[in-house]
């Protein structure tokens, strides 16, 4: 997936922030909408989630 958006080089005061749904950590700033914030997972979290959904880890296991 490689995107080659060559934007001007000019500063846009547009910007979107986007947040870590689950831990509210901000993730990333970048040129869009207007003052928008956009919902999304960090890494760590992410990791987390999947980790939740495979079932829990091995060391929890009961006997
Ligand atoms: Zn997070």
């Amino acid at each position: 997936m490689s995107r080659h958006e060559q934007k001007t080089a000019k500063e846009s005061a547009e910007l979107m922030y986007v947040k870590c749904a689950a831990c509210g950590k901000w993730i990333d700033v970048k040129p869009g909408e207007m003052n928008k914030v956009s919902h999304g997972i960090c890494p760590a979290c992410y990791q987390k989630e999947m980790a939740k959904w495979k079932g829990p880890p091995p060391t929890e296991q009961p006997r």
